[in-house]
């Protein structure tokens, strides 16, 4: 009978093909043949029925047709070798080394040599090598099965790409007799794959224990492989397919326990036949009691490594994978995760039950049990020493990550759902709990989080996505009563939910970890659903919305790992200011970093036209080239969205360098998005009141920060003195103050016999003034620092409501340049004479001044007389003054002076703000 006769859409049963197969020879273990049941695979039949066939070798093709021929299916347990069970046993002890190669390290041809020169380099003097699929095999496996239940016809094609893929490889890797042999048992492993997917396509159903024989195979195959390689290699060794050894008992809700008894037992039979030094093996793969062919689920030849390593008692065991060890969070999620050197076994578990795949979490229990130590490598940098997994990491030395961190780790899982039962009929009710959870395990759903406030008010637990319905509607049906007496309110489904874990030994013993961590999440505007940690302490588990999931594992990794002030930045406008700013960041952000520990990241800049967007920090030495270079199509929103958005920086802060009122437009929009605001664009704060009000509502409210100190006196601390007086209690009773470098420049110069337009001239040539000495002049720029202090110091004023006085003379207003201007300006030097000769015959001097008049809530711009001891009155340059009256400072008015324009110093001021956000987010002082 070949297998696709026993194949039929009344047969499909896993059970039915396997269990009732005729056995149509005669063995020379006939007792077990009774016994043992198995699959039709030609493996099997490699052990059980061709003596002709070298120990180690695959079946030669001439066995491989007699067997054919036979219609024959053998028992996995049906081992010709002519060796006693008693003869050899099986030695158990740290003479053996477990390795485990996941997909990545056997996923091409090239791989699969690397690693068998891994295995031959290894000098333990026995090895047990397990080996999962190669790469996307058994995505492909459960594929084919969905294909063909769906009654896609492309099954047949899709198999037909696995059977190319292994061929190849096999070409690749293998000659000779081992080619040939690998190649036969290949074809026909496909044909029996080929009937059985046609079946199933048949029947339009597979139960569970087909589809894990189908997936099953690429195990078997990469292992037979790898063996064959490790054979050419000069190393003595013989594959083991785990069915025959690895006995596990279903459970039913996708997971399978190991009998280790039973799978000790049949390892010690099945060595006692295969006395090999080198054992390779199958990840993955085993069998029930029963000898039904089975898996240890997604991802379980780590689980199956494990399993071994305790069967053998092994010194150690290496999972081998494609990173470097086992990272504080996965790195490709945040790739500024750092490499675990320890971790303990609780440790361990914890991260990866909570998603972090690096590990299957059922493979520390069997280890543990003998102290095995586990170490993940990485195939692709053997000179990484990877991380180990022990008994206890508290207190090791020589550990990379900082030795005082409590938290080890993070790990997030995806496509979850909250389920809140609620209801006051639930406090002091014994049973609720049971029954809850009682419906919730009658459809098989998996629990991974539950929380219960102590009020007894509600539980609220996460189980996947995809089971949420059911589980509803099972609670719905258990409680409907509850529910409509009223003893329940409801049974709420929150669905697009993730959780976070946060995990470390040393958490146990250290208050206020959850405080930095929830403050971290606060900091990033995450809102948290619920909450749980277990009383061992080793975890805290939050679940928060599906969208903000990396962004909280970002602001938390960064908050435990990376500098506490860890600030992406987006920089708007490299014109004078933003250009200085840019250049100041690249002369102090390694001192910054190395000090005081601010870690300050450009990650986008844009002007008008192009911008810079670049997903690792941009080197400020060559920010302009790069800007020429590599820069694309301005657009505000990708950039926001980019620097916000695309890397793992928790902290966002845009700084707008701009005076544009489009730019000061979004910082509403941003705040609210928890994006940090710094800006010395004056439009924002001196724009309508009501726009005004509104953002600084919103930046009260939040955790987003939005400076802007430089839109008055540039670097000077004048927003920050008021305040500091404000805050402290004070009351502003006025200030009054020369808030332009331009026209404290020509007020200082202006004396003498000199002329108004002569010195206009002067400061235009010494680049002192706007380009047209007019936008300077009209006192416009004065005014939006009065409305800015105005309103800072709680008055609602709007800019028209400010009386102004405009040195613009009337006629020249309407000046078409600003050369007419200049040219026409000379005609008015009289009028402006007349007004100095009036001030210094009564001993004084004139200046341009802003007042804010907080008594009588109003606001002035204009051109005021001073006594010549007056401090206003002994200003030179282009310095700024201001004055503060207060109740506190009513004799003698606070006052601050100093230069109030200028790139260096307004770009000064900016970066003063940028390490006040620092501090603000927790930087040390
Ligand atoms: P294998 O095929 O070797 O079993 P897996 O894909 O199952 O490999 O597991 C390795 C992957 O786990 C890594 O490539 C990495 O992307 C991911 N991973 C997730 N979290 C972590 C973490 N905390 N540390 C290391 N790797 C992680
Ligand atoms: N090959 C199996 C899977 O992809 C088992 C494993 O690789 O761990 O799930
Ligand atoms: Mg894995």
């Amino acid at each position: 009978m070949v297998f696709s006769a026993a194949v039929s859409s009344s047969t499909i049963s896993s059970r039915l093909l396997y269990s009732s197969a005729p056995l149509a020879v005669q063995s020379r273990h006939a007792t077990e043949k009774k016994i043992s049941l198995s699959p039709p695979t030609s493996q099997c039949r490699a052990f059980s029925l061709l003596p002709s066939v070298s120990r180690m070798g695959f079946v030669s093709q001439r066995a491989q047709k007699e067997s054919s021929n036979l219609r024959i299916f053998a028992s996995v347990t049906d081992i010709s070798v002519e060796k006693s069970v008693e003869e050899v046993h099986l030695p158990k002890g740290d003479m053996w080394s477990v390795h485990k190669f996941g997909g990545t390290c056997v996923g091409s041809s090239e791989r699969i040599k690397n690693v068998a020169e891994v295995i031959v380099s290894d000098a333990t003097e026995r090895k047990l090598v397990i080996v999962s699929a190669m790469s996307k095999v058994t995505d492909m496996m459960y594929d084919l099965i969905h294909k063909a239940e769906s009654r896609d016809d492309s099954y047949v094609s899709a198999l037909d790409a696995v059977f190319e893929k292994h061929k190849s490889t096999a070409h690749d890797v293998l000659d000779g007799d081992e080619l040939a042999g690998f190649l036969s048992l290949l074809h026909h492993d496909i044909n029996n794959l080929k009937a059985m997917l046609r079946a199933i396509y048949i029947a339009g159903h597979a139960t569970e224990s087909f589809s894990d024989f189908v997936a099953g195979h690429g195990e078997l195959w990469s292992a037979q492989i790898l063996a064959a390689v490790v054979r050419k290699n000069g190393v003595d060794c013989t594959w083991m397919d785990t069915r025959e050894v690895i006995i596990v008992n279903l459970t039913g809700s996708n997971q399978v326990d190991p009998d280790f008894l039973e799978s000790e037992r049949r390892l010690e039979k099945w060595f006692s036949q295969k006395p090999s030094k080198t054992i390779i093996a199958t990840g993955f793969i085993a069998s029930t009691p029963d000898n039904i062919p089975t898996t240890l689920k997604r991802d379980g030849s780590d689980f199956s490594a494990a399993i071994m390593g305790s069967l053998v008692k092994a010194g150690q065991v290496t999972i081998w994978t494609d990173v470097d060890g086992v990272y504080s969070a996965d790195p490709r999620k945040v790739s500024e995760a750092v490499i675990l050197k320890k971790l303990s076994y609780q440790e361990a578990w914890e991260m990866s039950y909570f998603g972090a795949n690096v590990l299957h979490p059922r493979t520390i229990i069997p280890v543990m049990r003998y102290d095995i130590p586990i170490v993940i490598r990485n195939i692709f940098n053997l000179s990484a020493p990877g991380t180990m997994i022990c008994r206890s990491s508290v207190s090791e030395d020589g550990d990379c990550q900082k030795v005082d961190s409590p938290v080890k780790g993070f790990a997030t899982i995806d496509n979850l759902a909250l389920i809140n039962v609620e209801g006051t009929g639930m406090a002091g009710v014994p049973g609720t709990a049971n029954a809850i959870f009682g419906a919730v395990k009658d459809v098989g759903a998996n629990v991974i989080m539950i929380s219960q406030a102590s009020s007894e008010h509600s539980v609220c637990f996460a189980v996947p996505e995809k089971e949420v319905k059911a589980v509803a509607e099972a609670l719905q049906s258990r409680f409907r009563e509850a529910l409509n007496a009223g003893r329940l309110s409801q049974v709420a489904v929150v669905p697009n939910c993730s959780i976070l874990a946060t995990v470390g030994q040393k958490m146990a013993s250290t208050p206020g970890v959850s405080a930095t961590l929830f403050n971290a999440l606060a900091k990033a505007n995450i809102n948290v659903r619920a909450i749980a940690q277990g009383c061992s302490e080793y975890n805290i588990t939050v679940v928060v919305k599906r969208e903000d999931c990396i962004r909280a594992l970002r602001a938390v990794h960064s908050r435990f790992y990376l500098s506490r002030t860890t600030i992406a930045m987006g920089i708007i406008g490299p014109g004078l200011i933003g250009a200085t700013l840019l250049d100041q960041l690249r002369d102090q952000t390694a001192i910054l970093k190395e000090e005081f520990n601010i870690d300050l990241r450009v990650m986008g800049i844009t002007g008008s036209k192009t911008m810079l967007l670049s997903d690792v920090e941009i080197d400020l030495l060559r920010w302009r080239e790069l800007l020429k270079d590599k820069g694309e199509v301005a657009d505000l929103e990708k950039f926001t969205r980019h620097v916000h958005g695309n890397h793992f920086i928790p902290n966002t802060v845009l700084v707008d360098c701009t005076a544009d009122s489009d730019i000061a437009i979004c910082y509403h929009d941003w705040l609210q998005k928890g994006i940090h605001v710094i800006t010395p664009n004056k439009k924002a704060n001196s724009g309508p009141l009501d726009q005004y009000l509104k953002l600084r509502a919103l930046q009260r409210k939040s955790y987003t920060h939005y400076f802007y100190e430089a839109t008055v006196g540039a670097g000077l601390p004048i927003i920050s003195t008021l305040r500091g007086l404000l805050e402290t209690g004070d009351k502003i009773l006025r200030i009054e103050g020369i808030f332009s470098g331009t026209l404290s420049y020509l007020f200082n110069n202006y004396a003498g016999t000199r002329r108004f337009s002569e010195v206009v001239s002067e400061a235009k040539a010494a680049g002192y003034t706007e380009p047209d000495p007019r936008d300077d002049l009209s006192g416009t720029d004065v005014a939006r620092k009065v409305i800015i202090l105005a309103r800072e110091s709680g008055l609602k004023l709007e800019l028209a409501d400010l009386p102004v006085r405009s040195l613009v003379p009337e006629p020249l207003q309407a000046c078409a340049s600003a050369g007419e201007f200049m040219e026409k300006l000379p005609q008015f030097d009289q009028e402006f004479a007349k007004e100095r000769q009036e001030a210094e015959d009564a001993g004084e001097v004139l200046r341009y001044v802003g007042v804010v008049d907080a008594i009588n809530r109003k606001g002035t711009v204009e051109l005021r007389r001073y006594k010549k001891d007056h401090p206003f009155a002994q200003l030179s340059g282009s310095d700024n003054i201001i004055a503060f009256t207060t109740t506190r400072y009513k004799e003698q008015p606070l006052i601050v002076r100093g230069p109030g324009a200028g790139a260096q110093v307004t770009a000064g001021g900016i970066f003063s703000d940028i390490l006040r956000l620092a501090s603000y987010l927790g930087a040390p002082s």
